[in-house]
């Protein structure tokens, strides 16, 4: 397909008109005779405004551009079989991408479908010429699977496509080197899967010729050599043949199927043999007329049966694509047979309808529509099929899968950059998983999107096709809950890294201030203070501390501070509990000691529990550890000490039974009291931030309730705590209780029996 040096032709603008004229009308006279409905206006419309919007400008070999989308639009209904629509669409294919007007214009005078269509066009024309094209291949590929949805864009691309090819040797070399290598990487392989396998061919070969000139040549020479030896061999297989079919009575025609240029050199360099080896395998094609479409089979059958009765038959090389046809809609009957010169030879056998089929694929079926069809429904049920191939490869439609190697990505999206970059992500990918993609910066920083000019926030969840636009702000910083709306590996793995980078800033931060709150206080005992800090608040490293402290998560004030730096003074029961009397002594000899207190037992009088710092008459049992408040019992025991029970205590009720001589009425005095009892509570509650400071801020600094252990242990969004306080009596129990039910989260606060 050479072309004709545009330049040269020297016409005269009323002979350019002319052409151009011709050109069209030979469009609308095809589109006339094929079978859809004849909506001339619209298609007359859309040249006339195509005409308009391209004029005054020339392609590169000098032609009007008009005659480009001419020619696209002729290729889209002869060659490919599409109506109005497309057409339109071909016609009007590159006026967004090249001139003034905006898809809106389109929309106004076309209409919404048409506009789409041309839209689309648009969008992708940016991302397969522009410089990125080679990188973007692979996208491009997966993006025309995932816009199956309007399938025309798909198929007027590959006319366009197809048009650029034929005319490609006005290009720069360069170029033609980028566009030849692009078109067999990804418009061959996916006309094949469309079943346009005429322009596959075409497409193939045409590239092979830029690609691969010298090879070209010389395969195409050999193929002229050799056609006289061939059509000898040839005449001498189908004479037979021929004989049979016109005693039959069939109209046919019957043709050596012709090796393209493409795959012949293909055949060679894959399997490493030489042009005559693959050359002389060659195949057969009988295409038959047959009036009524249910007789086909049966004659199919008929001419096999002929053609075994000559030659004998390969017994596992027949293929039955009538009965169960390819998933792209082929149909036909193949049997290998061995020939006059001890060569296999393949014989397809056709009705014309599937031979129709088998070259321009499911677009062939208008041609078999009885009356005027309507293309919406057409391209619906054809593209239903394609997408079924697409979500299901069943074993049928795997060796038209397997040609090209194209997976499907059903779980993968394709978004647009408002530059028209294609991205690829997965589905549920969001707007964060764009902004991290293109950069870190921008993920960093990201805001909000705007997803086809509509605002969206970060988590936006994108659909295959959308627009997204990162919006970013200076003083947006990255957060741990990001986590939840990226799904990308890329990034996630950025997300993570920046949260590490602002997380050691906060750390920072933090053991800055911790380190000023602590600044009068020895080494060791800042030591200490943030070991009880990270006991206090749960944190299991310092880091996590310093985090904490530096987000404001916890915040510590002079008070807690204070009570955290304070040894353990005479607060602590255990240590500083004292004997009532030192010595042990019965009870007359401890009356004849100075111990008044012992002296004064009186066991028929109330017994009188002293509190006061540093004077206690009584020692408190370990299994009860009565406070005051509580309702008591003494026992005076061997030595002559009172030892106090609470008055329910399991120890308490034996004694009372077996020791009732030795029981003394208890009450505790009443005054002013010291911190010095000990009281386990537990606390319940959800878990949240923050809770274990308040608990802490509550029991210490509002109610200065000395806390003297801490247990809290978080599972599942709950938590349990036991905390032990040393407090004056009972009642400080309860309020304390009272105080820290009232803290959100807690679902319940109670003393440990
Ligand atoms: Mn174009």
């Amino acid at each position: 397909m050479e072309t004709t040096d545009y330049s040269s032709l020297n016409l005269s603008p009323e002979q350019e008109d002319r052409m151009i004229e011709d050109a069209f009308n030979d469009v609308l006279n095809g589109y006339l005779r094929s079978n859809h409905r004849k909506k001339v206006e619209i298609i007359k419309r859309a040249y006339a405004f195509a005409k308009d919007a391209h004029k005054g400008i020339r392609r590169r070999s000098g032609e009007p551009y008009i005659l480009h989308p001419i020619a696209v639009a002729k290729i889209v209904s002869q060659e490919i079989g599409l109506g109005s629509t497309s057409i339109c669409a071909a016609l009007l294919h590159d006026v967004v991408e090249d001139t003034e007007y905006r898809v809106e214009d389109i929309e106004m005078n076309f209409g919404k479908k048409i506009a789409t269509i041309v839209d689309g066009l648009t969008k992708i024309s940016g991302g397969i010429f522009g410089d990125k094209a080679s990188a973007q291949a692979e996208n491009f590929r997966k993006l025309l699977l995932t816009m199956a949805e309007d399938i025309r864009v798909i198929l007027i691309k590959m006319a366009d496509r197809l048009h650029n090819m034929r005319t490609l040797g006005s290009m720069l070399p360069s170029k033609q080197y980028k566009i030849a290598g692009e078109t067999l990487y990804i418009y061959a392989p996916l006309a094949h899967r469309l079943g346009l396998f005429a322009i596959k061919t075409e497409l193939e070969d045409l590239s092979f010729k830029y690609e691969h000139p010298e090879q070209y040549k010389i395969i195409k020479e050999k193929i002229e050599e050799s056609e006289s030896r061939r059509k000898m061999v040839y005449d001498d297989f189908t004479a037979p043949i021929r004989e049979k079919l016109d005693a039959m009575g069939l109209k046919y025609t019957i043709n050596a199927r012709v090796k393209s240029i493409y795959s012949i050199w293909n055949k060679m360099e894959t399997k490493h043999v030489p042009f005559e080896e693959v050359y002389d395998l060659y195949a057969v094609r009988i295409v038959f007329d047959c009036e009524e479409d249910a007789n086909e089979k049966s004659i199919c059958w008929n001419i096999y049966s002929a053609i075994t009765d000559i030659y004998k038959l390969h017994p596992t090389r027949t293929r039955d694509w009538i009965s169960t046809p390819k998933a792209n809609g082929y149909r036909a009957l193949h049997l290998t047979v061995m020939g006059t010169d001890g060569n296999w030879v393949e014989v397809q056998i056709r009705s014309r309808k599937m031979d129709d089929i088998a070259e321009r694929g499911f677009a062939a079926h208008w041609k078999y529509k009885i009356g005027e069809s309507d293309e919406e429904s057409e391209l619906e049920s054809w593209l239903k099929t394609i997408t079924d191939i697409l979500k299901n490869p069943e074993p049928n439609a795997i060796d038209f899968l397997d040609t090209i190697k194209l997976n499907l990505f059903a779980m993968e999206i394709i978004v647009f950059t408002p530059k028209g970059d294609l991205m690829t992500l997965p589905k549920n990918a969001t707007v964060l998983d764009v902004a991290y993609n293109l950069h870190t910066e921008l993920g960093s920083h990201c805001i909000a999107g705007k997803v086809n000019h509509r605002l969206v926030p970060i988590s936006y969840r994108l659909q295959s096709g959308d627009q997204v636009e990162v919006l970013t702000s200076e003083t947006q910083k990255p957060s741990a809950e990001w986590l939840n709306f990226v799904i990308t590996a890329k990034a996630k793995t950025r997300l993570e890294a920046s949260l590490r980078k602002e997380r050691k800033k906060i750390m920072e931060k933090g053991e800055h201030i911790l380190a000023r709150l602590v600044d009068g206080c020895k080494p060791e005992e800042a030591d200490s203070v943030t070991n009880k800090l990270m006991t206090l608040f749960h944190f299991l490293s310092r880091d996590d501390l310093y985090f904490a402290i530096g987000s404001d998560k916890v915040s510590i004030n002079e008070g807690l501070l204070k009570s955290l730096c304070k040894k353990p003074g005479p607060g602590i029961l255990y240590k500083i509990l004292p004997f009532v009397g030192k010595g042990k002594k019965s009870s007359e000899q401890a009356a004849d000691t100075n111990n008044k207190e012992k002296k004064e037992i009186d066991r028929k009088k109330i017994y009188v529990l002293r509190t006061e710092n540093g004077v206690k008459n009584y020692q408190v049992a370990s299994c009860c550890n009565p406070i005051p408040g509580d309702d008591v019992i003494g026992y005076v025991d061997d030595n002559g000490n009172v030892i106090v029970h609470k008055m329910d205590c399991d120890t308490a009720m034996r004694i009372k039974s077996n020791f009732g001589n030795r029981l003394v009425a208890t009450k505790w005095e009443e005054s002013p009291l010291a911190n010095t009892f000990l009281a386990s509570i537990d606390v319940n509650g959800i878990d949240r931030m923050g809770i274990l400071q308040e608990l802490i801020h509550e029991i210490s600094i509002n109610m200065a309730i000395n806390i003297r252990k801490l247990n809290i242990e978080a599972k599942e969004g709950l938590f349990v705590c036991n905390l032990d306080v040393r407090v004056a009596d009972a009642g400080i129990v309860e309020r304390l209780c009272k105080q820290v039910k009232k803290i959100k989260g807690v679902t319940s606060a109670a003393r440990v029996k």
